[in-house]
């Protein structure tokens, strides 16, 4: 056979040369849509590699992006890696502190910024040694090299050089939720694989005729690799820009047909949605993952709007796609209640990536079974599961002495092969030396209407260790005695020793740089210290 490269420059050629009509939409800043094609797109990109290796940009140079969802990031995330260079989204969200320790570590050479973040960057610029930056907008500030004037004095670059699909393609960070973040550095081949995982029937399933929406952020985890899956597919995508204020009105205007995001931005734009819900009917799928998706909302989601929800688990270690909650034909005459309750877990894992649940021992780790009840560690390895964080030795922290990932979540996997995350490892509250699920304890309060929001943690305890206490945002407020309803309903479900110590009813869930609820924060602010 042919020793043919997997790398993202076959992505990019077979989007142009089979799918160049397909539509690249972007809602701008003063909420109107800029439009062009996958043959523009693929014009720009070649002028846009020359350009990049005329800023001194070499094979393995990391170049750094400060951008939220706009086509300029995607012809990034193609002219970067396709020169052999190294894409790296940073996360506007993070601190200035936090991302300039991630530019100097990265060595970020040169840094595509979207003007709209002007100012932040600014700041972080300030901090670090990279001091090449080019801007998107157009009407840019004197000393701005504007990011049009360099692609339009650029000659399209002949070929694409990548020598080895093993050539780094992409460096992400993780968000950070549990400690600081740690990088992650991606292949082509790696890319090209889970790109075509990702992309198989039972798995995204993206098509020629689908719109994709992609919310995640881009720099997020690779925007779950949509980028690469969709224009393979050759689908049209819709990048929702810096301020996706009205996700219903874009998604109803540009026809979306399937949309991702984390379980906070489907909360959010749920009643948005169903007061469009007419104006939406080409909406077929939603690809939630990040953390756990509330049965209720996917009740919701699939009962009123008719909307398919697929729940995805990943890691920006893995791609970062691992499984993908999708009913069997088996489960064809299961009723409504049923199905709901197999869509909420996490899934099973696509072809190409291995699971397996574990348990620490004094030499080693033993695989525990599958029966929907053990509760392990969760191991994985696939083609595009990272086998170390970027310039960190590997340890036995992270990975395995047989070379699994530790992925620091807390699971159980049924026979059917369905992964339902309990908890992370470090999230699982440990009171009187018994385990309680955070998660399984949202997921029941989540169930009663008064409550719209939720967060569990664990708070010191001096008598049991941890005891858990509950963050709760209220849907409507109530003169009755809510925490004792709460605690009723709880009381139904779990052992009396899972019932938080504490309700306490506060505006705002805290959360994460992309969207998840920031446990440390409610940690913070509810922990014994400030408490008293
Ligand atoms: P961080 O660890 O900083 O949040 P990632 O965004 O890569 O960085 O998060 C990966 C983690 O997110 C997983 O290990 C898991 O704990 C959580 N996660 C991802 N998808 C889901 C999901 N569908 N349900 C529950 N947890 C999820």
């Amino acid at each position: 056979m042919m020793n043919y490269p997997l790398t993202l420059a076959q992505i990019l050629e077979h989007a142009h040369r089979i799918h160049g009509d397909k539509q690249v939409t972007t809602l701008l800043p003063d909420g109107t849509l800029h439009r062009y094609n996958y043959t523009t797109l693929y014009e720009r990109v070649k002028r846009l590699a020359n350009a990049i290796t005329q800023f001194g940009i070499q094979c393995g140079d990391r170049v750094a992006t400060y951008a939220s969802n706009t086509y300029q990031h995607l012809e990034l995330y193609y002219a970067i890696p396709c020169i052999g260079a190294v894409l790296h989204p940073l996360n506007i969200r993070l601190s200035t502190e936090q991302l300039a320790q991630i530019v100097h570590e990265a060595e970020d050479k040169l840094i595509f910024v979207d003007s709209e973040f002007r100012e932040p960057f600014r700041a972080l610029q300030n901090k670090t040694a990279c001091k090449q930056a080019i801007y998107f907008d157009p009407t840019s500030m004197d000393d701005d090299v504007p990011y049009e004037r360099v692609l339009s004095e650029a000659t399209p670059i002949p070929t694409w050089d990548i020598q080895d699909e093993n050539w780094a393609m992409g460096l992400c960070y993780t968000s950070g939720t549990q400690g600081e973040p740690r990088g992650v550095l991606y292949t082509h081949r790696s890319m090209f694989l889970h790109t075509l995982a990702a992309n198989q029937a039972d798995v995204f399933g993206l098509t020629e005729a689908d719109v994709v929406l992609p919310i995640v952020p881009m720099f997020h985890a690779m925007a779950w690799g949509l980028p690469y899956a969709s224009m393979f597919a050759g689908a049209d995508m819709v990048l929702p820009g810096t301020k996706p204020l009205c996700i219903a009105k874009l998604i109803a205007e540009t026809g979306v047909t399937v949309a991702a995001g984390v379980p906070t931005v489907w909360a959010q734009v749920y009643s948005e949605l169903y007061k469009r819900r007419k104006d939406i009917p080409r909406l077929r799928r939603l690809i939630v993952g990040g953390e756990a998706m509330p049965l209720s909302l996917i009740e919701a989601y699939e009962k009123e709007l008719g909307v398919e929800i697929c729940h995805a688990w990943g890691m920006t270690e893995m791609s970062p796609t691992g499984t993908f909650s999708k009913l069997r034909g088996a489960h064809r005459g299961l009723s409504d209640a049923e199905k709901w309750r197999i869509k909420a877990k996490q899934g099973r894992p696509i072809p190409g990536v291995e699971l397996r649940l574990a348990a620490e021992t004094s030499n080693g780790f033993t695989e525990l079974p599958w029966d929907g009840e053990t509760v392990g560690e969760l191991q994985v390895r696939s083609p595009w599961t990272a086998n170390r964080y970027y310039k960190v030795e590997p340890t036995a922290e992270h990975f395995t002495t047989d070379k699994w990932l530790r992925t620091g979540d807390m699971a159980t996997i049924d026979a059917d092969g369905y992964m339902q995350i309990v908890d992370r490892a470090k999230a699982l509250i440990r009171s009187g030396g018994e385990s309680i699920s955070s998660v399984a304890l949202e997921a029941v309060l989540l169930k009663h209407p008064c409550v719209h929001e939720v967060a569990v943690v664990g708070i010191p305890d001096e008598k049991w260790g941890e005891r858990p206490f509950a963050a709760v945002v209220l849907a409507e407020q109530t003169n009755e005695n809510i925490s004792d309803i709460l605690r009723q309903q709880l009381a139904s479900e779990f052992p009396k020793f899972w019932i938080p110590d504490q309700f306490v009813f506060v505006d705002e869930i805290p959360k994460t740089s992309v969207g998840k609820s920031d446990k440390r924060a409610i940690l913070r602010m509810f922990g014994p210290t400030t408490s008293g």
